[in-house]
């Protein structure tokens, strides 16, 4: 993954969504903020994140589809509306520090007769579940895998946008949000990724 001279990267789509809030402040971002969509497709995420019509419009600077496809939607040196009200350690309201990247993932399932359900409503053959314990929650419950290809171009952004803007930070939206959310779930690898990436398990 290269990123190129315009904040973008080379060789996948790019849309660019007309919900941005301005320039970075110098300095950030500094951190990534780890999404699933919880929609049916890469296609309806991208649609929702560019929508301006919306009461509550929303943004992200990327989507990785199930297989691995990216699409851009905002440039890195630009602020996206994707953590909303959020705080970890001193600092709050994420946005202006972190980039987000949506992973296409139906989230948190609920399983009847033996097969799992989405919150819109679509089924799941159970070799696409797993069941764990959310960071934020006691019992375990039943949750979209990623696939491992998908998850293969996530960790290959985090290292580029490492590199390029010195990132010091991945955090999943659950983390930053623990009331509100639970993306991007137990299905995700966060710990063992960002351990590989920022050489520690939690920064
Ligand atoms: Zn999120």
């Amino acid at each position: 993954m290269e990123i190129d001279l315009n904040h973008r990267l080379k060789g996948v789509n790019y849309i660019e969504s007309p919900n941005q809030g301005g320039p970075f402040a110098p300095g950030a971002p500094d951190a990534i903020i780890i999404h699933f969509t919880a929609t049916a497709s890469a296609e309806s995420a991208i649609y929702t994140l560019c929508d301006d019509k919306r009461e509550n419009k929303v943004s992200a600077h990327l989507v990785v589809a199930r297989d691995g496809a990216v699409t851009q939607l905002l440039p890195f040196d630009i602020i996206g509306w994707h953590a909303g009200v959020s705080k970890w350690g001193t600092r709050s309201g994420f946005n202006k520090y972190a980039l987000g990247i949506e992973v296409d993932n139906a989230g948190q399932l609920c399983e009847r007769d033996g097969r799992y359900e989405s919150w819109f409503g679509q089924l799941y053959p159970p070799d696409e579940v797993m069941r764990g314990v959310h960071r934020n929650q006691s019992e375990a419950s039943y949750w979209h895998r990623y696939p491992s290809e998908q998850l293969a171009v996530v960790e290959a952004i985090c290292a580029a946008l490492i590199q390029r803007y010195g990132i010091q930070y991945i955090l999943g939206h659950e983390e930053i949000a623990p009331s509100r959310k639970v993306d991007p779930g137990p299905a995700f690898p966060l710990d063992s990724m960002r351990t590989r990436l920022c050489g520690r398990p939690l920064a």
